[in-house]
């Protein structure tokens, strides 16, 4: 195994029965780890863990020569009263556990000026922390683009718990510097001594506005449209938009970063070029 930990993600689909095919083809393009989104499988079903599938994947998993992190459910939503999504938080931590997965990411999502709401996602957090630490799984926090990344840097210092990073998503922090105006690079720098998992992608550094006016909608827009006319946060392969990744990379690498470089992008619309685009990301970390 080399030097560098080079992961991607794994397509979301909703055919448990694809998830072989899928880890079969990352492994073949030469990628060491993969990334799970724990919605890829009815691993959750109402917030409770349904052991068959947990089990079925686990024996996929261990059958192709792959290392794993994981993604919590899009939509978890922590500062809602409702008790699930707490559930869903804790169980998630449990399948990462009984899948044998150390990492689990999850977005900030929208910093509320409500305190009491902020206290509920930290106590939250807080609770799935101290479970992950029993049961070997580390969490992540992760920066969306509808936020300065300062709030879920803030949230992730304030924690101050020995089993909570950040994930810093390089796309994401691209379209957020660009619209909330300030500095990529020094942002970098500020959140590089937290940084326990990155997610590596690319986009046009254009906000889309209806990221936040109009969500729903905003979900129906095509992909290759939306690559075609850099609209918002589109995934696209590294170095196949505007951020600036290789500054990011030298100051990660500055910083001591040794966790993984997690390529976040639509693999898929990418397939054949997946093996060129890993080696030209390898390329990238080792000159930067
Ligand atoms: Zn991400």
């Amino acid at each position: 195994m080399g030097e560098y930990q080079l992961g991607v993600n794994v397509p979301v689909s909703d055919a448990m029965g694809s998830l072989k095919g899928e880890l079969e083809r990352i492994a073949a393009d030469g990628w060491a780890w993969a990334e799970l989104n724990l919605a890829a499988c009815p691993f959750l079903v109402g917030g409770r863990m349904q052991p068959p599938a947990v089990d079925y994947a686990k024996g996929v998993m261990e059958s192709v020569p792959l290392r794993y992190t994981a993604h919590a459910c899009y939509g978890l939503d922590l500062r809602k009263e409702d008790d699930l999504h707490r559930q869903v938080l804790l169980n998630s931590v449990r399948v990462c556990a009984a899948l044998g997965i150390h990492r689990l990411n999850l977005h900030f999502e929208a910093y509320s000026h409500d305190r009491q709401q902020e206290a509920r996602w930290a106590q939250r957090v807080r609770e799935a922390a101290d479970l992950g630490g029993e049961l070997g799984v580390a969490l992540n926090v992760e920066n969306v683009e509808i936020e300065d990344v300062r709030y879920a840097l803030e949230a992730v210092v304030a924690l101050d718990h020995p089993n909570v990073g950040m994930t810093l998503d390089l796309g994401h922090l691209w379209l957020s510097a660009n619209y909330f105006h300030y500095d990529y690079l020094e942002a970098v720098k500020d959140c590089a001594p937290r940084v326990r998992h990155l997610h590596v992608n690319d986009n046009g550094g254009v906000f889309e506005p209806m990221r936040l006016t109009d969500f729903d909608l905003y979900n129906t827009l095509g992909r290759g449209y939306r690559f075609t006319f850099d609209r918002g946060d589109i995934h696209v392969a590294p170095f196949w938009g505007t951020a600036p990744l290789a500054g990011a990379f030298r100051l990660l690498k500055e910083a001591g970063y040794s966790g993984v470089w997690l390529c976040e992008y639509y693999s898929k619309s990418f397939h054949p070029l997946n093996g060129q685009i890993r080696q030209r990301v390898l390329e990238e970390i080792e000159k930067a």
